[in-house]
């Protein structure tokens, strides 16, 4: 028997509602004394603007179980996921397979960001072909080109220049498609 279900959002952490990149350019800057901003990055990601001798390096950070521990959240997330949360069922979605050693720091980070978020709505996974949902925001359109999901793609310095709608610019832009 099929029960009815409300609509269900799922949303991707790294560069959506978290900050991510400007923990990884605050730390390759102060270790290398370099001054990257997220405006040299534009349709790049953080890897491709680095001189290849030091991309080990790069790669290692998010290895690093307290990396995502301090991560600033995205500007306005915490409302409009609160407000979305209200209306909709409302699941975090992130491929930390990549970086299993993440697992409890970006588990801790949700909990202490977004507390009213249940901790069974919190999910770690592989690929997100397995996320079933209404809509995913997601800032990787190869997320958004596999889940079961109208995608949603969340704009990032490195996305810029891909050709997915809708596109999302910001929380502002996340309030207005759900809740206006
Ligand atoms: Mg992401």
């Amino acid at each position: 028997v099929k029960i009815a279900v409300p609509t269900r959002i799922a949303i991707d952490m790294d560069e959506v509602l978290a900050d991510t990149l400007s923990k990884a350019l605050r730390q390759y800057n102060s270790d290398l004394g370099l001054s990257i901003t997220k405006q040299d990055l534009a349709g790049k990601k953080l890897r491709d603007v680095i001189p290849e001798v030091h991309r080990r390096q790069l790669e290692g950070y998010p290895h690093d179980p307290g990396f995502f521990r301090d991560i600033d959240v995205m500007p306005g997330a915490q409302e409009v996921v609160k407000q979305l949360a209200t209306h909709f069922e409302v699941f975090v979605v992130s491929a930390a397979m990549e970086y299993p050693s993440s697992f409890g720091a970006k588990f801790d980070w949700v909990q202490e960001h977004f507390p009213f978020i249940p901790a069974r709505n919190i999910v770690f996974c592989g690929s997100k072909s397995i996320v079933t949902a209404d809509f995913l925001i997601d800032d990787h359109v190869h997320h958004l080109e596999v889940a079961r999901a109208q995608g949603l793609l969340f704009e990032a310095p490195h996305n810029v220049n891909e050709a997915w709608t809708p596109r999302l610019k910001s929380w502002e832009d996340v309030a207005q498609y759900f809740l206006k």
